[in-house]
């Protein structure tokens, strides 16, 4: 993917582009490696970076949402545990499996938790990651030797899908450009345009990186802009009524001392019915989430103390050693496109299943759904789409279409698995200057040549895109990712051709962005 080449395709074409997608998270980007696979000509705008909104901070979890599966809703639990497997088999270097334990400190959680638990494996049918069981004390405390042993009765163990969302992202965007599909991220929809009948036929987008407005010519029109999706809307149809209800979850980061094995917790049932995940992720731990209603839908939200609280107080109920504010490496905070407006202030039971809706003029809205259930919800819009827009119908390939990257067995790259395929020519990169081999900070894992590799390969345009997103830097240790700062500027400097202004520039919104991801 180059941006430059991208915005060369733009403004060269005359014909109008089939599909015009607006929103890079993974309901866009799924949307076009969607239509682009199936021999559509897409565009596709984000007005920051790929995965800058909610697609970068959620939990991680590829799962059929054990949650749901307490509310009821087993046509979501069993749709999202068909696609965990689908996922699984075309992005083995992206998702893995993961144990969960469920702690038992009463005596009926057991048998309770184990028959829930084994209907999910039920549910799964052939897509299964592994069968439940109840373990003994002993056993829970081999998997979590630090959770509390007080009144510690066993646990449940079950198995989901773990992955790292921004990174499969990126590559989906990189499997949508290798099926044609021109992507761009710095591309802000500015406003829509109409033919003589009112119906969208077309938008201008802004260039944020050179303030240039650019207008294109489309058949079809899809806002993918998740919590977004009402101020989209509203460009539409200044009187239209709210389809998001945000609602706002929040995640601490731990190091890896307070989950040192290789499995994770899940509290089913918190002080206020929530469910709590504690999780081994890339070297530390991960713990939420919140859902906390808000009414504005920012690109940056920042945690509430409230919210950091009641995380550090539930961990506290179930680790021997209670993890303090002081422990705390990143908090990062995502807003769930929830559809549903209503007046019910806990979004907690509204539906995560998706929700297309299409207005009078022909702009199509998807919304709500989540991670797990992308392919699915990009296959359902694009049947719409393709009805709506007039455009030849074509079966949807993406069951068995393999996402960049993909690897049978990516272990062998060690800590460039997650690249998959493309590991041998990131070593290639570092091999060539041993500059590159160096770590961009002590306290991350992170090389100089992966800065080089994010720029020349995954449009990394801002520092924020390489430390937030095509490395987790930012959410594992947003300390040690600001401090990294100023050396990945200079490298991106030197790929990009930028000078010294912009590095300070890039260095001083960064640190301002890191700030975000510290507790006040
Ligand atoms: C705390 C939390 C935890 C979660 N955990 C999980 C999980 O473990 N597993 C799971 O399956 N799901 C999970 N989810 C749900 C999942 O993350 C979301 O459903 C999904 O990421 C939503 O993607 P999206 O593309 O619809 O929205 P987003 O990722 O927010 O993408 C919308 C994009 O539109 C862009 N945009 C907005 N306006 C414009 C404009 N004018 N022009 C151009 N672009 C624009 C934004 O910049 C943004 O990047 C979680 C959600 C939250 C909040």
């Amino acid at each position: 993917m180059n941006r430059e080449e991208m915005i060369s395709r733009v403004l060269e074409r005359t014909e109008p582009w089939d599909i015009l997608i607006v929103g890079g998270g993974a309901t866009g980007i799924g949307i076009a490696v969607d239509a682009a696979s199936r021999g559509y000509d897409i565009l596709l705008v984000e007005q920051n970076d790929f995965g800058k909104g909610t697609s970068s901070r959620s939990t991680k979890l590829i799962h059929g949402g054990v949650r749901y599966l307490q509310q009821g809703n087993i046509t979501l639990v069993m749709e999202a545990l068909k696609e965990r497997g689908i996922l699984l088999e075309n992005a083995p270097h992206l998702v893995h499996d993961l144990a969960f334990i469920v702690p038992n400190y009463d005596w009926w959680e057991a048998p309770f938790y184990g028959i829930g638990l084994k209907v999910y494996d039920l549910l799964a049918g052939r897509y299964g990651f592994g069968p439940s069981r109840i373990l003994s004390t002993d056993d829970t405390l081999k998997r979590i030797p630090t959770l509390k042993t007080e009144g510690l009765r066993g646990g449940v163990i079950y198995y989901d899908g773990q992955f790292d969302d921004a990174r499969l992202l990126i590559n989906l965007a990189r499997t949508a450009a290798g099926q044609g599909a021109t992507l761009l991220n710095y591309a802000r929809l500015a406003a829509f345009t109409r033919d003589g009948a009112g119906y969208l036929d077309g938008a201008v987008f802004e260039d944020i990186e050179t303030g240039k407005e650019h207008s294109v010519k489309a058949r079809g029109i899809i806002n993918a802009t998740g919590p977004f999706a009402d101020q989209v809307r509203r460009m539409d149809d200044a009187e239209v009524s709210p389809l998001i209800s945000p609602s706002q979850g929040i995640h601490l980061v731990f190091d890896k001392s307070f989950l040192p094995g290789n499995s994770a917790i899940m509290v089913p049932h918190t002080k206020d019915g929530r469910v709590m995940f504690a999780i081994p992720y890339l070297g530390a731990t991960l713990v939420g989430t919140t859902d906390t209603p808000i009414a504005e839908v920012p690109l940056e939200p920042r945690a509430l103390p409230e919210e950091i609280d009641f995380i550090l107080e539930t961990a506290g109920l179930y680790l021997q050693k209670a993890p303090s504010r002081d422990d705390i490496l990143s908090v990062f905070t995502g807003i769930r496109p929830l559809v549903g407006a209503s007046d019910d202030k806990n979004t907690a039971s509204l539906s995560r299943d998706h929700t297309i809706i299409i207005s009078n003029s022909g702009l199509l809205t998807i919304a709500g759904g989540k991670w797990t259930t992308y392919r699915q919800m990009a296959e359902d819009c694009v049947n719409h789409a393709a009805t709506l827009s007039g455009l030849d119908s074509r079966p949807c390939v993406t069951k068995r279409l393999n996402i960049h990257g993909y690897h049978k067995s990516p272990q062998k790259f060690g800590s460039l698995a997650l690249y998959g395929s493309d590991a041998p020519a990131i070593q290639d990169l570092l091999r060539s200057d041993p500059t590159r081999q160096k770590l961009i900070h002590p306290a991350l894992p992170t090389l100089c040549g992966e800065v080089v590799w994010a720029v020349r390969f995954e449009v990394a345009r801002t520092i924020d895109d390489f430390l937030a997103r095509r490395t987790r830097s930012l959410f594992l240790n947003a300390q040690a990712a600001i401090q990294a700062a100023p050396r990945v500027a200079a490298l991106m400097a030197a790929e990009l051709g930028y000078n010294e202004q912009w590095e300070r520039d890039q260095v001083a919104t960064f640190g301002r962005i890191g700030q975000g991801y510290l507790p006040d």
